[in-house]
């Protein structure tokens, strides 16, 4: 069997496969392993991961997949999310003993960057996702920021809850993403579990969680070969037959799962398949951009972990000399490397490495009074222009399943059928579903998806199959 691709949709389902006793063979194009999630050598030599990458705790599937090839335990969890407002107040949420959905209730109560009437605004249009099981039905067809004004969220609480969640976990704005992926991430990471929202960041480059995936292929006498680009895939009399390497080699094989990016997979796919099902509506997934900026502080200037920012630009400051995963890049025991994200940041597209540069070290100040003295050592601005499939309202419909119809082909990547945005725990998913699709193929079906989190407490009552 051959996978195409080696970001966590194509790892997670080669290694699957392995663990199944299958020999896999998998292709990646690049010299290594992760993908959108990895992490690499900068020219001086530090390494930077291309972006930050969080997980949450309601990602059930990447968390197996972790402990699949013994990555869990360089997996650190925060259960404490911290929120800077423009005065650089900080407010923290986190859970109670009380049962969900209202384990969050006390801390939100005391968050100060909201006023009465927008707290009692969110927590009346919570429980109404709660009470819905988490799919209220006047969401179908709705965008976020639709459904959540008929709601009757004001305008402050959408500024500086909703979309502050929203944008981050789904990499668009509210005016553009499908109200139903938008109520999901509430459901799921804040609502029907008191752990979906743990906070699990890695404490090691990014790259270097996948080593055991090399193992456990290898192990069952597959092979990982990295600079190995597809440069087409092969059918014949209606079949996957083979591909096409760009060296010129041809391999064939009984089955094959790709497991690249959807703009990606239509250039290698034969022209007159482009357009049918279940390729046709490919076309219509649009992207939206990531921009990640690296600052490399001399002295400490954030005391947290990590800080979700209000009223700004920057999303969020990662503070990688305490969380690490490339601690060692602060060149300086004394310095601080932090790591900025701007999800959904098309304003930013067009703009200088400098102008991006200014803008974040410009909203850092304003929130940690510590880095207004400090020395910025070093910068690197990262463009992720097509970062992740766009959320928007119709999106769904659009995404293909793993299994393609096509004897002996199948899909995975996070712009597959999933039911989840565009993540790491889509992607791990996809992988999954698509190994068990193959399986189901040969004859010897086998299961590797997991279970969300289970619904608790009241939501226990009010969740829907
Ligand atoms: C900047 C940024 C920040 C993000 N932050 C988060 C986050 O915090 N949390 C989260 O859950 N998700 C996050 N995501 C999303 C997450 O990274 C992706 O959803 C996930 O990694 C996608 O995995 P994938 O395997 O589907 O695709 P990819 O990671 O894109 O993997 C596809 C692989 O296929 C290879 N390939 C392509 N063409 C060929 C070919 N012809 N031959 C051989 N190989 C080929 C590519 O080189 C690549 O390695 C972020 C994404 C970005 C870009």
């Amino acid at each position: 069997m051959i996978v195409i691709g080696g970001g966590l949709a194509g790892l997670s389902a080669a290694t699957a496969l392995a663990d199944a006793g299958v020999r896999v063979i998998l292709l990646e194009k690049r010299p290594y392993l992760g993908g959108r999630a990895t992490s690499y050598a900068l020219p001086d030599g530090s390494h930077i991961d291309n972006c930050q990458h969080v997980t949450l705790g309601c990602c059930t599937n990447l968390a197996d997949f972790y402990r699949r090839v013994g990555a869990e335990s360089k997996i650190r969890h925060y259960d404490r999310l911290f929120f800077a407002d423009k005065a650089g107040r900080v407010s923290s949420i986190y859970s109670s003993p009380l049962p969900p959905p209202f384990h969050m209730g006390i801390s939100f109560l005391r968050f100060s960057a909201l006023a009465y009437r927008d707290k009692r605004a969110i927590a009346e249009g919570m429980l109404r996702i709660a009470r819905a099981g988490g799919k209220p039905s006047d969401s179908d067809g709705a965008t976020m920021l639709d459904w959540l004004r008929h709601d009757g969220q004001t305008e402050v609480a959408i500024a500086r809850f909703w979309r502050v969640v929203l944008v981050s976990a789904l990499n668009e704005e509210l005016e553009r993403t499908d109200a139903r992926y938008g109520i999901d991430v509430f459901w799921k990471a804040f609502l029907a579990n008191r752990r979906g929202y743990v906070v699990g960041i890695p404490s090691v480059p990014l790259g270097e969680l996948y080593s055991g995936c090399r193992q456990a292929v290898e192990g069952r006498g597959g092979e990982v070969r990295t600079r190995a680009t597809v440069r087409s895939i092969q059918f014949a009399n209606g079949a996957f037959r083979s591909l096409l390497l760009d060296d010129g080699t041809e391999m064939r094989a009984d089955a094959c799962i790709a497991a690249v990016p959807h703009d990606l997979l239509l250039e290698i796919l034969p022209e007159e398949m482009r357009e049918r099902p279940p390729f046709a509506n490919l076309r219509k997934l649009r992207t939206s951009p990531i921009t990640g900026v690296h600052l490399w502080y001399d002295r400490k200037v954030l005391d947290k972990p990590f800080l979700t920012l209000l009223d700004h630009t920057v999303q969020w400051i990662f503070n990688k000399s305490l969380t690490g995963g490339n601690a060692e890049s602060s060149g300086n025991e004394l310095g601080q490397y932090l790591q900025l994200v701007i999800s959904a940041s098309y304003e930013l597209v067009a703009r200088t490495r400098q102008e991006i540069i200014d803008l974040c070290v410009k909203e850092v100040q304003e929130v940690l009074p510590l880095a207004r003295d400090a020395q910025l050592r070093k910068a690197t601005v990262v463009k992720e222009v097509h970062a992740t499939f766009s959320p928007e309202v119709g999106s769904d419909a659009w995404r293909p399943a793993q299994e393609t119809g096509i004897p002996g082909f199948f899909l995975a990547g996070d712009w597959t059928q999933t039911g989840w945005p565009a993540t790491m725990e889509g992607a791990v998913r996809s992988g999954y579903l698509a190994a068990e699709a193959l399986l189901n193929f040969a004859g010897t079906p086998k299961k590797f998806t997991v279970a969300d989190l289970p619904a608790e407490g009241f939501c226990e009552r009010w969740a829907k199959e």
